[in-house]
């Protein structure tokens, strides 16, 4: 885990707590989409990089 998965970790966290406390289902329709995108740039980050690093 590096600071930027740490950073991500958190708005994910956020995220949920959002899900937890709204009733409206487009927000939590949103928020789910917004933590995927999230969950790809996280797993992104690690991924083999072909150009090197
Ligand atoms: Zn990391």
């Amino acid at each position: 885990m590096c600071e930027k998965c740490d950073a991500i970790d958190k708005t994910i966290e956020r995220y949920r707590q959002i899900q937890q406390r709204v009733l409206d289902q487009q927000l939590i329709d949103g928020t789910k989409k917004l933590i995927a995108e999230l969950e790809a740039e996280k797993a992104a980050l690690h991924a083999p990089d072909p150009d090197g690093q």
